[in-house]
């Protein structure tokens, strides 16, 4: 494999270490870096270090945010009564592409996954029960509708249930086994609508 200078190997390495990149896209990433004017790749170099280096999780939702609470816990128009639990930050996006929701967000970090070994106490429930006071009335659960996202939804409905929290799912407009990211917006807006109580 050590067809390239060592230089070249090592960004191909770390390009592959990225999710969905294989050797090949790697390979081809490289070298199209490698053909950028130099103050291009600077730039590039320049924003994986600040946004690594100035984003945090918000210590409410657990959002990517510069700043904390971030813009959504902290705007007084959002209804803090509703909560609706998301898988990953990604998902805050797309949610936030229908307009039509005007509550705020818990982002849970992960699924409950035995086949993974990934337990409750792996993600981020235990913030979440914490939140849950006199104030919140609902809490939809827009986790992904396959095995891992349905187990992890009746798992939250079972510890939230007691604590006299209505807690609801997200209809099945999103395709089963599929992932929010590819639902559309009209289809998310109609499983939002559609939720049911679990
Ligand atoms: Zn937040």
């Amino acid at each position: 494999m050590d067809f390239y200078p060592v230089a070249i190997e090592k960004l191909i390495e770390e390009f592959a270490k990225l999710p969905g990149i294989g050797y090949k896209t790697a390979q081809r990433l490289t070298l199209y870096v490698l053909n950028l004017p130099s103050d291009e790749v600077e730039g590039f170099a320049n924003a994986l270090i600040e946004a690594r280096g100035t984003i945090k999780y918000c210590s409410i939702c657990g959002n990517f945010t510069d700043t904390d609470p971030c813009p959504i816990c902290s705007n007084p128009n959002r209804d803090k009564s509703i909560i609706c639990v998301v898988e990953h930050p990604k998902d805050i996006r797309i949610m936030e592409k229908i307009r039509e929701y005007n509550g705020v967000y818990h982002v849970l970090h992960g699924t409950i996954s035995p086949m993974a070994g990934r337990g409750p106490e792996d993600i981020k429930l235990k913030e979440l029960v914490r939140r849950i006071n006199g104030e919140v009335k609902e809490v939809i659960v827009a986790t992904n509708p396959n095995i891992e996202g349905e187990a992890t939804a009746m798992y939250i409905s079972k510890i939230l249930k007691p604590l006299g929290v209505k807690v609801t799912r997200i209809a099945h407009g999103v395709p089963v086994g599929g992932d929010l990211e590819y639902a559309d917006e009209v289809t998310l807006s109609k499983a939002l609508e559609g939720r049911t109580e679990i």
